[in-house]
């Protein structure tokens, strides 16, 4: 009989977001009347903007046409997008990113779990908790993380970085040296930032002990101050250490049409001198037939004036319920943070109610659905995420709905 790769019966229970499904389903069934307000999970509801669906028309109508059919995208990327995003995302920024160092794909979700399998299985992993958790789930299939701690709900071979009120969410340098360390800014779930001078601390860190830092970027278009850096490369020497993700479902609402991108600079080398960079683009043209390029003229267009302007409105538009969620909340008295330069707002679950108990009794009371903090590791209990995702009038209906209670 055939085994199966025994590193995938260690995840715990179901997916977390299976589970919130799975709760929220049954009540529904249970309470057919009562309008559900969904602010869990962080998909957009928006439409697509005007300049986004005009170049999927071209780019569809090309389709029909033989001399300018499309077969098989090149794996690493159309050179258009590759362009449009260093030049738009990196270099306008003063980062030194080259074209071809711009790896396309079908998001960041995919390349976040993926981009641990070029490194060594012995590497010790690093986490913020509470964390996305794809990094640390992924790095289980992988055989990385040792035992699960069913009472701690830790992994025994990673290096937990808690992120509580004390450290304003913030991590701090970890005291046992990592090999891979996932930091994810704006932060999901916490909505936290760093500034540029703290993040030039773990490239610092990084560069000092080999270690190499994957910065998740994917909610970058949300940044509001100035000293909050939209890229890892904004810091000196991260070149040599970091490998920064990007996507376009957070800034374009391209969650159902999916692209994303990894950036891997040349000079981020192995111990043995070899290029990151090369194993990413030999593991991308085994694994990988590269993102469609009907949806790669789609993400080209999010870079043309007028794209840049629909999207700087679509979030303004979820940075108005941002705004509204937490000052809502604020003034009905719940602990919140996040919702400044992020779409999530993070709050302290009332009367030391756990995270689950928060879930369920918003559910029953306010017939509005959060994501349970605790979902996202052992700190992010009695803690609760709520997203600006939703439309305008669901937000302000779900906020009332909360501050009565
Ligand atoms: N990274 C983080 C931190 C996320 O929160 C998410 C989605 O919620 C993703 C990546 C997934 O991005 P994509 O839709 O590009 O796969």
């Amino acid at each position: 009989m055939i085994k199966l790769n025994e590193n995938y019966l260690k995840l715990p229970g179901s997916y977390l977001f299976s589970t919130i499904a799975k709760k929220v389903s049954e009540f529904s069934q249970n309470n057919p009347d009562k309008k559900i307000i969904r602010l869990g999970i962080g998909d957009v509801t928006q439409p697509l903007c005007p300049a986004v669906i005009s170049a999927l028309h071209s780019a569809v109508d090309e389709m029909a046409n033989a001399d300018t059919f499309k077969g098989y995208a090149p794996d690493l990327g159309y050179e258009f997008l590759r362009k449009a995003m260093a030049e738009n995302d990196f270099r306008s920024r003063g980062c030194d990113i080259a074209d071809d160092e711009i790896f396309i794909s079908d998001g960041a979700k995919s390349d976040s779990a993926n981009i641990q399998e070029i490194f060594s299985a012995d590497s010790k992993i690093a986490v913020c908790d509470p964390v996305y958790p794809v990094y640390v789930d992924s790095n289980v299939m992988a055989g990385r993380t040792g035992d699960y701690d069913t009472t701690s709900e830790v992994w025994s071979n990673v290096i937990y970085m808690p992120c509580l009120a004390d450290n304003n969410f913030a991590p701090e340098l970890p005291k046992e040296t990592p090999d891979l360390i996932y930091l994810c800014f704006p932060n999901n779930p916490t909505g936290a930032t760093i500034t540029k001078s703290e993040l030039q601390k773990w490239v610092d860190y990084a560069n000092k002990n080999g270690a190499v830092i994957i910065y998740d970027a994917a909610y970058e278009a949300y940044i509001s101050e100035d000293d909050v850096p939209h890229s890892i490369y904004e810091c000196e020497g991260a070149r040599t250490c970091a490998i920064e993700l990007r996507s376009f479902s957070k800034n374009a609402g391209f969650t159902g049409l999916r692209l994303g991108a990894t950036i891997i600079p040349h000079d981020l080398k192995t111990k043995d001198g070899v290029e990151v960079h090369k194993l990413w683009a030999r593991r991308h043209g085994t694994k990988y037939n590269g993102a469609p390029y009907i949806v790669q003229k789609a993400g080209e267009a999010c870079y043309s004036a007028e794209g840049k302007a629909q999207l700087k409105e679509q979030v303004a538009y979820y940075m108005k319920n941002a705004s509204y969620i937490y000052n809502g909340l604020k003034n009905a008295g719940y602990t919140v943070s996040g919702g400044v330069n992020s779409p999530y707002i993070w709050l302290r679950t009332p009367d030391n109610m756990t995270s689950w108990e928060f879930f369920d009794y918003l559910l029953d009371k306010a017939n509005v659905v959060g994501t349970p903090g605790s979902g996202f590791g052992p700190s992010g209990e009695h803690y609760f995420r709520l997203t600006a995702f939703g439309t305008y009038e669901n937000t302000v209906e779900a906020v009332d709905r909360i501050a009565k209670l």
